[in-house]
């Protein structure tokens, strides 16, 4: 059974008796009181404490780093510092008779594990658990081994919850006790080998010792991957098992010599092989090499690896190249593995290489000291720390090995001094640094993910030591892949992050010799001194390049096509999208935007190289590069070079070729100044985006007007011919009507003081049409007040129009209107001879002639 299998049976058996399955939590807990996660309780020690959990069922296989087997690991056929965890949870639900009998089961029938072989042991107070392996399993008394509260006694600490354990063994034969007949279960070689430890929290310790049972009782039980791989694949060791196959054969590669050659390589490459997954899982999950906390022991675990190598003979920086190793074979589990594996791979070789260049010439001290001395110094040990790079562990390891004493309390007391001195000195030089000298090199043209030191932190433009979660603020780091915005190319976006914090970086900007980056803090909080891991978006900054690199094409296009009158203006590069300003004074036409954009595609085609060169200035100059008037350049320039298309003068990042491009599109050139012109391009997937947009318009318009795309145009056009011959017969109609609506208007009139008075109420037609009519009477009758209103359900539209004669008699439709709308409905007014009003009326039509009419009548009196 491979350990993809074990891993798989495992969750299926217990999701098979109800547990939910949850992935894998980070090796840095996000409690900050744990260093590592160190068991596959350790994601869940709230839900032991009294929170809720989201089910009382759970079952994970967690990775898993333990220092303090780490002197073992490689010498022990079954200890490694980073190991998987296969474990299933209770919170308050079953207890021992499930899980016992769980593990019973999963062991003899799924992994058929021959019962003969297997040995419980259990705590001497627990004769609950005894009788159920004695009674109900059927184990027999005396393969069930008693033990003591060290052995078999959990607790989380002097006080809190804690519990008896249970240890299912198994008996690996005689040949694994090297000799020992005395050898038995508890003792430490590893004959008999622990494979699967079930912890029952039943108690809760008080202050004064004493075991009150818990209200509600846990289960948390913890089995080792390899160790049962390593029985199940019927190898030596956990080393020799399926995950780690490929690595010592590599090693042997690497090494020039066959694992088994002596006893000191075995165990060289044993160790080698599982610091190496330690190291790749621990920077996976966020850790940096640092001399505090877990950054010491991710710098202890490689330093330690590389001491191993060079014991085996291997003496340049190797271990980064395992890493791809370690990714491919776990990253079906861990997928995580892949992300992170460039970062992984630059972390380690870095500190491979520091590491390598003092260690030889430590060795070779220590090698002195050993050889004269049978004890060592302090003051050594602190030197092979401080000058060589040596963590204490590691003298102590070599000093084992040679059989020679460390005076660790002088160590300790050198290492308080310098401390000390390195605070002040450090709060010294903090008052010093004023915004000047602060520095930061760019160094992501090749490098999109890197780690570094953060130097300096601004909050509202003033210094600062940390910024918290939730805050705004720019952070310097001595180094940065990330570009800052320039030469027209926007900035680079992504995440800055510590074992303390992590922040989104919303925008990067160069200011003096250093460069900011904005961030919002989005977990924790980041300080000054921390080292962080530095992540740009990826897919941002492709295309970001794709648009630079096309607009180098552009240049180079636009001045083949128009001439080399074309100087660049101005440009911005965006994602996928930019703008380019060029001094050019003719128009240029569709026929020319098209062969540009032709001419541009076929150099996407051809895929040419982009190459960079960093030369003196004066040598680029003499090659024909183009660089920008007005530009300041030093003495050595950056030259992109697209061979045999484009030479530029350009700090900007690019593609490795022109290919990847894919596609661009002009989507327009326009004048933005006497001489300037303005070009707009899409590249990539926008430029693709947008033909889909156009086209998608085309179709709809092609299927509204029921014509192929290519008659969209003459469709129109007909249809145009079609709309203005309708307009024409409609206003003949219109006339027509409207004459004769007059005509009928006319037998209606009522004559005041000799003027006529007409009134007509319509359906639903426009006020045009109203007009249309009182204009045909006007013509007929005169002097005429004319009153004509057109009904839309509730609502009315309503027209007062005068003769000239009525109008110099003082009566004015504008001033009707007005008085009438009051009365009558909502609003109204006009002009002498037309007025025009609506709303809804309050009285009927009817009644609003004859208001009309009285208006009329007293206005003529006075
Ligand atoms: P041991 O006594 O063998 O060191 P342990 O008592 O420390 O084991 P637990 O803390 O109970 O082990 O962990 C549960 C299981 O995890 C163990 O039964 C074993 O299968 C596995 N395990 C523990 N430590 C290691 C290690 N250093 N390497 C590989 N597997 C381990
Ligand atoms: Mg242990």
């Amino acid at each position: 059974m491979d350990s993809k299998s074990i891993r798989e049976n495992f969750l299926k058996f217990f999701k098979s008796k109800g547990h939910l399955r949850f992935a894998s939590a980070s090796l840095i807990p996000d409690d900050p009181t744990v260093l590592l996660t160190i068991a596959g309780m350790v994601p869940f020690k709230r839900y032991f404490l009294g929170e809720t959990p989201p089910a009382r069922r759970i079952t994970t296989v967690q990775k898993c780093v333990r220092t303090p087997d780490i002197d073992r690991v490689g010498y022990t056929q079954r200890h490694l510092t980073f190991f998987e965890m296969l474990g299933n949870f209770s919170f308050g639900d079953y207890f021992k008779e499930e899980a016992i009998t769980w593990s019973w089961e999963f062991i003899t029938e799924i992994l058929k594990f021959s019962k003969e072989k297997l040995w419980i042991t259990v705590y001497k107070d627990d004769e609950v658990s005894h009788n159920i392996w004695e009674k109900e399993i059927g184990v027999p008394g005396d393969r069930i081994v008693s033990m003591g509260e060290e052995d078999n006694f959990w607790t989380m600490g002097p006080v809190g919850p804690c519990g008896p354990c249970s240890e299912i063994i198994f008996d690996l034969g005689p040949q694994f006790g090297y000799g020992k007949t005395t050898c038995k279960v508890g003792c430490d070689c590893d004959r008999y080998l622990e494979i699967w430890n079930l912890v029952f929290t039943e108690f809760n310790r008080d202050e004064t010792g004493k075991l009150n049972p818990l209200p509600r009782k846990n289960i948390d039980t913890g089995m080792g991957l390899e160790r049962v791989a390593f029985v199940l694949q019927k190898v030596n060791s956990v080393f020799e098992i399926d995950m780690f196959n490929p690595i010592i054969d590599y090693l042997e590669e690497l090494a020039e010599k066959p694992y088994k050659e002596s006893l000191e390589v075995t165990h060289s490459f044993n160790i080698i092989a599982d610091h190496i997954r330690a190291i790749t899982f621990l920077i996976s999950d966020g850790a940096l090499p640092s001399n505090e906390g877990r950054g010491y022991i991710l710098r202890r675990i490689i330093r330690r690896a590389v001491r191993f190598g060079v014991k085996s003979g291997i003496n340049t920086p190797f271990l980064y190249k395992i890493i791809p190793l370690v990714t491919f074979i776990m990253k079906d589990s861990y997928p995580e593995l892949e992300k992170s594996e460039e970062l992984a791979i630059n972390i380690t070789r870095k500190e491979e290489e520091n590491f390598s260049m003092t260690l030889e010439r430590g060795l070779a001290r220590l090698e002195n000291i050993t050889s004269q001395e049978s004890f060592i110094p302090g003051e050594e040990a602190f030197r092979l720390y401080d000058t060589y790079g040596f963590p204490l562990e590691l003298t102590r390891e070599i000093a084992t090995e040679r059989n020679v004493n460390i005076d660790e309390a002088r160590f300790f007391e050198i290492m308080e001094e310098s401390r000390k001195k390195t605070r002040e000195s450090r709060e010294k030089v903090s008052l010093m640094v004023g915004k000047e000298s602060i520095k930061s090199k760019f160094i992501g043209y090749n490098t999109l993910e890197e780690d570094g030191e953060i130097v300096h932190i601004l909050k509202d433009n003033n210094s600062a030591e940390e910024l918290p979660r939730g805050e705004k603020g720019e952070i310097v780091t001595d180094i940065t892949p990330f570009y800052p915005e320039g030469g027209g190319q926007l900035a680079d976006r992504g995440i800055i992050q510590s074992e303390n914090g992590k922040a989104n970086i919303l925008d990067v900007q160069k200011k003096g010799n250093a460069i900011y980056h904005f961030v919002e803090i989005l977990e924790g909080k980041l300080s000054v001194g921390e080292r962080v891991i530095l992540r740009v978006d990826r897919d941002r900054r492709k295309a970001l390049a794709r648009a630079h690199t096309a607009t180098h094409l552009l240049h180079a296009t636009l001045r083949e096509v128009l001439g080399d009158i074309v100087k660049q203006a101005g440009s911005l590069v965006e994602r996928d999208q930019l703008r380019f300003d060029f001094t050019y004074f003719g128009e240029i036409d569709q026929d020319t935007i098209n062969k540009v954009e032709s001419i541009v595609n076929s150099h996407i085609r051809k895929d040419f190289s982009v190459k960079i060169k960093e030369l003196p200035l004066e040598e680029a100059l003499r090659e024909g590069a183009i660089a920008l008037f007005g530009e300041k350049y030093g003495e050595n320039v950056r030259m992109v070079e697209i061979d045999p298309i484009s030479k530029e003068l350009c700090g900007g990042t690019h593609l490795n070729s022109t290919g990847e491009i894919g596609s661009f599109i002009i989507k327009g050139i326009y004048s933005i100044g006497t001489g300037v012109k303005r070009v707009e391009v899409l590249t990539g997937e926008k430029a693709i985006k947008e033909i889909q947009e156009e086209r998608m318009i085309i179709n709809e318009a092609s299927g509204t007007l029921k014509a192929m795309p290519q008659d969209i145009v003459s469709s129109i056009q007909k249809r145009e011919e079609e709309i203005d011959n309708l307009k024409k017969i409609l206003q003949k109609d219109e006339d027509m009507l409207a004459s004769l609506l007059a005509e009928k208007i006319l037998d209606n009139r009522t004559v005041i003081d000799g003027i006529n008075i007409v009134g007509l109420l319509l359906g639903d037609v426009s006020i045009e049409f109203l007009r249309l009519i009182g204009d045909k009477i006007k013509e007929k009758l005169s002097p005429s007040i004319i009153f004509l209103g057109a009904k839309d359900g509730e609502k009315l539209k309503f027209i007062i129009m005068t003769s000239k004669e009525v109008v110099s008699k003082g009566i004015k439709a504008g001033e009707l209107m007005k008085n009438i709308s009051k009365s009558f409905s909502g609003s109204g007014g006009g002009r002498e001879e037309l007025a025009q009003g609506g709303g809804k009326p309050i009285i009927p039509f009817e009644k609003g002639l004859e208001k009309l009419k009285e208006l009329v009548e007293s206005s003529l009196k006075n």
